[in-house]
C-alpha cells in the first residue's frame, strides 16, 4: 500500500488511524456480526456512536448543557438556508460578513428569508486577500445575528480572533472548526461540514445555544427545524450514521493527541513551515494574503506564470503530493494542512519547493 500525501481542500486527509480502525470493523462492528452501516439508526450500538461523538464536541470545546449539539445532513450549504428560515423574523435584519465565496453563498441564501445587511466587505476587485478589523464592523440596531465565515477555504484567510457583540454571533467553520482552542460559548451558533476538519462528507455538525434555539420560528418545515432536530436528538429521521461514526472517531482521536491545545502547537508549526518558505522565496513563490489574516489551514500562493503552477502541481504529484491545485475560481496553488495532515507531509512540500525553485528559477 502507498498512501499520498493528501493537501485536498475538502473532502480530506483522515488520520491514518481512524481509517485503519474503520477497516477493522467494517464487516463486524463491536461484535454484533454486521457492519454499523448495516445497523439500526435505534440500535444501542449506534445510540452510543451518536451520543459519544455529541459529549466529544462539547468536551473539546469547554461547553456546558447550555449548548446542543446536532447533526445535519445536506453539508453547510444546508445551514445557509436554514439559519435564517429558523431566525431571521420580520422586522429583524441578518447581518452577514462577506470574506469570500461561501460567505456569498450565505448571503444569497438568507435574502430569500428576508433583509441582509452586509457588515463588511473587504474584496477588492472581487479578491479577498484580508479580514476586517472589529471596527469596520457596520452592525444592525435590530439584528437577528452576525454571521461569519472564520476560515475562508478558497481565498486561504483566516479569523485570529473573533469580534465581541451584542446579537448572537453565528460562525460557519466548517474548514476551521477544532483547529485550535477558542472560546465556543461566545457563540449562539456554530456550524461545519465535517469533510474539512472532521470528517468524511455527508453530515454537518451544529453545536446551537438553547436558549437561542428557543427563540427560532415557529413555522419551519420538521427537517430544517433546529427545534425539532433538537427535541428528537437529531433522530428526526434517519441520520447519515456512518458519517457521524467516523466524525466520533476523529473527535477521539483529537483528544487523544493532547485535545485543541496539543493541535494548535501542532497546525501552528505546520503554517510556520510552510509560511516560512513562501517568506524566504517571497519573489518566486508569492502569498497575496495580508499577513495577520492568513490562514493555517488553507495556505495559498502563486508562481511567477500559470505554465509553472501547472508544473509545480504535476511534479508534486508525481512524488505523492496530491491536492494542491488552487479552487478553480482563484487559480493558483493551495495547500490545505488541516488537523490530519502531519509535519512530515507540510516537510515534503516544503523540501519540493525548494527543489522546484531551484531548478525553475
Ligand atoms: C466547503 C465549505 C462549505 C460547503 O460545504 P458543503 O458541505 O459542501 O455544503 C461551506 N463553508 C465553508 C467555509 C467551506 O469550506
Amino acid at each position: 500500500m502507498s498512501r499520498v500525501f493528501n493537501f485536498s481542500a475538502g473532502p480530506a486527509c483522515l488520520p491514518l488511524e481512524i481509517l485503519e480502525e474503520a477497516k477493522e470493523e467494517l464487516l463486524d462492528y463491536a461484535g454484533t456480526g454486521k457492519s454499523i452501516m448495516e445497523s439500526s439508526h435505534r440500535s444501542p450500538e449506534y445510540d452510543h456512536i451518536h451520543n459519544e461523538a455529541q459529549d466529544l464536541f462539547k468536551e473539546l470545546l469547554g461547553l456546558n448543557d447550555d449548548f446542543k449539539v446536532l447533526f445535519f445532513g445536506g453539508g453547510a450549504s444546508a445551514q445557509f438556508a436554514m439559519l435564517p428560515m429558523n431566525f431571521l423574523k420580520e422586522g429583524q435584519v441578518a447581518d452577514y460578513v462577506v470574506t469570500g465565496t461561501w460567505s456569498k453563498k450565505a448571503v444569497k441564501e438568507a435574502k430569500l428569508f428576508g433583509d441582509v445587511n452586509i457588515a463588511a466587505d473587504p474584496s477588492v476587485d472581487g479578491n479577498f486577500v484580508r479580514i476586517p478589523k472589529a471596527e469596520e464592523l457596520r452592525l444592525s440596531e435590530n439584528a437577528a445575528y452576525l454571521h461569519l465565515t472564520s476560515n475562508n477555504t478558497i481565498a486561504g484567510t483566516q479569523w485570529h480572533d473573533f469580534p465581541d457583540v451584542k446579537c448572537p454571533l453565528v460562525a460557519d467553520m466548517s474548514s476551521d472548526f477544532l483547529w485550535r482552542p477558542f472560546d465556543a460559548n461566545k457563540f449562539s451558533m456554530i456550524y461545519a461540514g465535517a469533510q474539512k476538519n472532521l470528517g468524511p462528507s455527508g453530515v454537518c455538525a451544529v453545536i446551537i445555544r438553547k436558549d437561542f434555539l428557543e427563540s427560532a420560528k415557529e413555522k419551519v418545515p420538521s427537517m430544517f427545524s433546529y427545534g425539532v432536530q433538537a427535541e428528537k436528538n437529531s433522530l428526526f429521521n434517519t441520520p447519515p450514521c456512518f458519517p457521524i461514526y467516523m466524525v466520533g472517531k476523529n473527535l477521539r482521536w483529537l483528544k487523544n493527541k493532547g485535545g485543541l491545545a496539543a493541535l494548535e502547537r501542532e497546525n501552528r508549526a505546520k503554517g510556520e513551515l510552510l509560511y516560512g518558505t513562501i517568506g524566504k522565496h517571497a519573489d518566486y513563490y508569492r502569498c497575496p494574503v495580508d499577513v495577520d489574516s492568513r490562514s493555517l489551514m488553507n495556505v495559498v500562493f502563486r508562481l511567477p506564470t500559470e505554465a509553472l503552477e501547472k508544473k509545480f502541481i504535476a511534479e508534486a504529484k508525481e512524488k505523492g503530493m496530491i491536492g494542491l491545485k488552487g479552487h478553480r475560481s482563484v487559480g493558483g496553488i493551495r495547500v490545505s494542512i488541516y488537523n490530519a495532515v502531519s509535519i512530515n507531509a507540510v516537510q515534503s512540500v516544503c523540501d519540493f519547493m525548494e527543489s522546484f525553485l531551484k531548478e525553475n528559477g
